[in-house]
């Protein structure tokens, strides 16, 4: 099954069509986007029944759905307690950016209001703005010390996200701040819609990618993960409690801009259209209109086109 937020209220995609979560459940559940994960195993088990009545549940996916490019699509889940991010997590991407493979994930967070829906105008701040186009995996459950057999069962499915990321705050100062460059409003575009694990084939090898413009820019797929979606959520749970809600950012295939030879980076007027095989796509335009953002010391900057190293 597969679920959205329209105008801040779940939805359930029925066949072709978004049909409003509480007033199918008769008030049961929603009416807010986010209120389906704190119940999830109740809500999930209500939808399979609505779907099977409604003669929809082997419905196949549409990525092309005039209504999926909405402006008023928001975030599947709008407003998570936690926004966790792993970097270095395909083999190319770390060994463009010059970095040896992890034994143990590299975890970040995004701050939670950099979180917005999939159809977004992004004001540029100064700098250089990266994309990362990545899966995300949404929690369904409170979930604490679990092991990598148990993780699964807490996941209420994955969406599309771009970790999108300032370099040049990024790197500057002595160590790398990745939470606050990847955490300008806007940094965290995900959607359209979240998909359960059972509509994949291999919830484990699911395509992504990036155009800019047009022109390819990334394109992986997530069985190149140097860890899995299971190893991350048991990681992640044997040090903080994970919440319904919470979003996992899995990190991102090669093909970034600041490995690029020269390094490119977000202009006014781009157009990035993200991909993710049975999400559907994202459609991220810069606007002319920049943020104020603290701006970085030209020393920092041209230290940082010199390494242009990115997470
Ligand atoms: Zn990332």
């Amino acid at each position: 099954m597969r679920i959205a937020n329209l105008s801040g209220r779940a939805a359930l995609v029925v066949g072709d069509r978004p049909v409003d979560v509480q007033a199918a459940s008769e008030g049961a559940f929603g009416p807010a986007a986010d209120s389906v994960f704190e119940r999830w195993a109740e809500f999930r088990a209500w939808a399979d029944g609505y779907l099977l009545a409604e003669g929809a549940a082997e419905t196949s996916f549409n990525p092309s759905l005039p209504w999926l490019s909405d402006p008023e699509i928001g975030a599947p889940s709008p407003r998570p307690r936690q926004v966790f991010a792993v970097g270095l997590n395909y083999v190319e991407h770390a060994i463009e950016a010059g970095f040896e493979l992890p034994d143990t994930p590299v975890v970040f967070t995004k701050f939670p209001t950099s979180v917005t829906g999939p159809n977004q105008e992004l004001a540029l701040p100064k700098g250089s703005v990266d994309w990362e186009v990545e899966v995300v995996a949404i929690i369904g459950a409170h979930a604490y010390e679990i092991d990598e057999a148990q993780a699964p069962a807490v996941v209420a499915g994955l969406t599309l996200g771009q970790d999108l990321s300032e370099r040049q705050l990024q790197h500057a100062g002595p160590a790398p701040q990745f939470s606050l460059a990847k955490s300008f409003p806007g940094f965290g575009p995900t959607g359209p819609v979240m998909a359960t694990l059972d509509e994949f084939t291999d919830s484990n090898d699911v395509e992504i990618g990036c155009r800019l413009n047009g022109e390819l820019m990334q394109q992986g797929r997530s069985s190149g993960m140097v860890f899995s979606l299971s190893e991350v959520v048991s990681w992640l749970s044997h040090v903080t409690p994970l919440c319904p809600g919470d979003i996992i950012f899995l990190g991102t295939p090669s093909g970034i801009g600041a490995s690029r030879r020269p390094p490119r980076f977000l202009a006014p007027g781009d157009e990035l259209v993200s991909w993710m095989e049975g999400v559907g796509e994202m459609r991220t335009t810069s606007t002319g209109l920049p943020l104020a953002g603290p701006g970085v010391p030209s020393s920092v900057a041209r230290r940082h086109a010199e390494s242009s190293r990115g997470v």
